[in-house]
């Protein structure tokens, strides 16, 4: 079908004429390559019900990946909606759950039992600090973290133990560690994350009928965000779509931000090198943003090197300007934040869940919590320390996989004295060397406790373990679907979590809080046994639960995430916050050189580009995360802004320095607690009469040094302070001739105004 008849056809409706040809484009290898709000994913998921309609393909022989399990939910009932039928066989989820999905099956293949686990990354890095303990290894100078980081990474590019490749001294180690956890994760019958596309991928280059299997079953490959694939999805892509190669993939390069995972946006060229005769399509019409949002982004990323320059136009008009808000600090950035989302609400009727508070980091996310809840309004998390990564609810989760899986030792260690029953650091290293020397699965040492002849522990060690692993039993026996509930009601009465949780909570809010988030999970409990989940069901769903899966999404809550969870989403109203130098580019990309810097400015742009109508940008002059106290310059971005798109003074250097003088306290209290309240400093002004009165700002008599006056120092010139830390002894000064610096304040001469 093409052209009239093409636009006619029910399931193209509304579409433009490229986005109708990518949508009904042949069945070989295409991409489709476009800016944001495009229609990218639209189209994908009408080719979907486009492939079910007029290709006659069955709904289950096709498989969809996107980035999260939220969006594929979207996009099934998107496709439901659009055939009117429901598809419960048709495979869409994210790269880690359909791994998942294939490999609970398929595991045992690979020497897996079928009762594996999914290790998170906080599992996987006690793991990994257990195993740099055993090798004898200095935890300082192998941090768990890194070496997680390192061990990802070549699971990404598919490097197994026996082929990692040492250029370092501490690569040797971690070639050491690599070998061990793999060992380590067999034994307790998990798989991490990267185990799980890592496996899979294996699994389908070594098993030539398990690879014969899939590839019959699956007729069409489709992939949304190929940019953000890594060589092993990217592996994984082209095996599962062999050898008819029915693979479609749609992408946008400018919005690759997971190189950090060993995402590789060349992923997009290398497709077209590997699918030679693929038909690429090109689509150019926004229909997300308003013109004035599209031109701030391309402003934003012409910067950038190697790529293709795109043009992006919309027919929803010029819209408003972008505001660009200087705070004094992250609080005052969060009220800022606030007062305008009650303004966008009472004025533009804009809901709360139509806005999103995007920030570069986790740690930013405390400010706006903490002053959503004082202004009592409501808001949700789309990433960061999640429901998940709760100490109660990370408890009660170790209980229920070691239930499923008696071999998972992370989850045996966090628990055996959690609540404490005197199992102390002596009594579990005389068990684990006991498992250790005999080399026993954990599950078979826990039963071989009950016979005094095989094994040579002590009596009271042998009576605690016993009586643990009497009660491991009980609950296992009890762990069937219908009935998860009711474990969950025994673990928690015969543990005493109860008495746990007032005990080691510092105050009874804290203790309240906890035990309403257990009472959240026990309620999830008693919902996976209405639909009669098993426990395996339950706990694949929690482990794959990723950082962009909100739990409450329906609500109207205003909608707090980092720039990698808000991907592919869409709001009326976005604030951008934290833009400055070392948050927005961080510190750590900067360190990289330009790649890094690049990769922050696709950041910057995924995040602008969210926005539908309503753009806020915001910086603060000082930020304090974890209660240190830092001062950064404005974010390098900042300046790259067109002036005649914002809303304000335009944006000069010497307006920003300007802007900085007036808002510099006239005092400031190094020691303030992190969420008080500190008398409000003079707000920033654009008006260059109010800012001419701060001129005129008198300072003492006898000159002092002190924050918001000048001082000179011998190498950099005159300056204004803009901090001195508690001790005394270091100042941070915005020079004239240079930039803002700490330097030694017996180093400085204060100046009189
Ligand atoms: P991103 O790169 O951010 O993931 P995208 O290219 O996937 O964006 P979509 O999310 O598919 O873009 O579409 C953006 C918005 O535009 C959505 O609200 C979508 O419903 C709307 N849209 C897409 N195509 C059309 C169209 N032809 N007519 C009207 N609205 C459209
Ligand atoms: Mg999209």
């Amino acid at each position: 079908m093409r052209g009239t008849a093409v636009s006619k056809h029910p399931l193209l409706d509304g579409l433009n004429p490229e986005q109708a040809a990518a949508s009904t484009a042949d069945l070989g290898p295409t991409l489709v390559l476009a800016g944001p709000g495009s229609g990218k994913t639209n189209v994908l998921t009408r080719r979907i019900a486009w492939l079910i309609q007029e290709h006659n393909l069955p709904h289950h022989r096709i498989m969809a990946v996107t980035f999260t399990n939220k969006a594929a939910g979207e996009m099934r009932s998107r496709v439901e909606k659009l055939l009117g039928s429901k598809l419960r066989g048709l495979q869409i989820g994210t790269f880690h759950s359909t791994c998942a999905r294939f490999l609970r099956r398929d595991a045992p293949i690979l020497g897996y039992r079928d009762n594996w686990v999914i290790y998170d990354s906080d599992d996987s890095q006690r793991l990994i600090k257990a195993i740099v303990a055993e090798l004898g290894y200095a935890p300082k100078e192998n941090p768990a973290r890194r070496i997680n980081n390192r061990i990802s990474a070549a699971k990404n590019e598919m490097i197994l133990p026996a082929n990692y490749q040492a250029m370092s001294r501490f690569d040797e180690r971690v070639a050491r560690i690599y070998a061990a956890y793999q060992q380590a994760l067999q034994a307790a019958n998990a798989m991490d994350f990267g185990d799980l596309l890592l496996n899979m991928a294996l699994l389908l280059q070594r098993s030539e009928e398990r690879r014969k299997d899939y590839q019959d079953r699956f007729l069409a490959v489709l992939v949304d965000e190929f940019q953000d694939t890594n060589t092993v999805q990217y592996q994984l892509v082209k095996l599962l779509s062999a050898p008819q190669q029915f693979v479609f993939v749609v992408g946008d390069e400018d919005q690759a931000i997971y190189r950090f995972r060993g995402a590789d946006y060349r992923n997009l060229l290398r497709f077209r090198k590997d699918y030679p005769q693929s038909t690429v399509i090109l689509l150019e019409q926004n229909y997300r943003s308003t013109q004035t949002i599209l031109d701030v982004a391309g402003a934003i990323i012409s910067n950038n090197r190697n790529r293709t320059a795109k043009n992006l136009h919309t027919s929803r008009g010029q819209g408003e300007p972008i505001a660009v808000h200087e705070a004094y600090d992250e609080q005052y950035e969060a009220d800022f934040v606030l007062e305008q989302v009650r303004r966008l609400r009472d004025s533009a009727s804009i809901a709360y869940s139509d806005i999103a508070v995007i920030y570069r980091t986790n740690a930013q996310s405390r400010a706006f919590e903490e002053a959503f809840i004082r202004a009592r309004l409501p808001y949700t998390l789309l990433s960061g320390f999640g429901f998940y990564q709760r100490r109660e609810i990370k408890d009660l989760l170790a209980y229920l996989r070691l239930i499923y899986n008696p071999d998972d030792r992370v989850s045996f260690e966090r628990i055996i004295n959690t609540p404490a029953r005197a199992i102390g650091k002596k009594s579990l290293q005389e068990f684990a060397d006991w498992i250790t020397r005999e080399d026993l699965a954990l599950s078979d040492a826990l039963n071989l406790l009950y016979y005094d002849d095989f094994n040579p522990l002590s009596r009271t060690v042998k009576r605690k373990f016993r009586e643990f692993s009497q009660l491991l039993s009980a609950w296992r026996d009890m762990a069937q679907p219908g009935g998860l509930g009711d474990l969950f009601q025994h673990i928690v009465a015969q543990t005493r979590y109860d008495l746990h949780l007032e005990k080691t909570s510092q105050h009874e809010d804290e203790a309240l809080d906890r035990a309403q988030n257990l009472s959240e999970f026990y309620g999830m409990l008693l919902n996976a046994d209405e639909i009669g989940q098993s426990l395996h069901d339950f706990l694949d769903e929690r482990s794959l639960y990723t950082t962009a899966d909100s739990l409450e999404d329906d609500d109207d809550k205003v909608r707090l995430s980092t720039f990698h969870s808000i991907k592919g989403l869409e709001f009326p109203a976005v604030f951008i916050t934290g833009l400055e130098q070392d948050n927005l580019p961080h510190r750590n990309a900067i360190a990289e050189g330009i790649e890094g810097i690049e990769e922050e400015c696709r950041l910057f742009y995924v995040g602008i580009t969210r926005a539908e109508d309503h753009l806020f940008l915001s910086y603060a002059l000082q930020r304090r995360p974890f209660g240190g106290s830092s001062i950064n310059g404005t974010s390098q971005f900042l300046s790259d802004l067109p002036a005649h798109l914002l809303d304000g003074s335009p944006l000069t250097l010497a307006y920003l320095r300007q802007a900085r003088a007036a808002t510099a306290p006239t005092q400031w209290e190094p020691r303030h607690p992190i969420f008080e309240r500190k008398p409000k400093p003079i707000a920033p002004s654009a008006n260059p009469t109010i800012r001419a009165q701060f001129a005129a700002f008198k300072a003492p008599q006898k000159p002092t040094l002190r924050v918001g006056g000048r001082a000179t120092h011998k190498q950099f010139g005159d300056g204004l302070v803009i901090g001195i830390e508690s001790t005394g002894d270091i100042a941070s000064v915005l020079f004239d001739q240079s930039e803002l610096k700490k330097v030694f304040a017996e180093d400085l001469t204060p100046l009189g105004e």
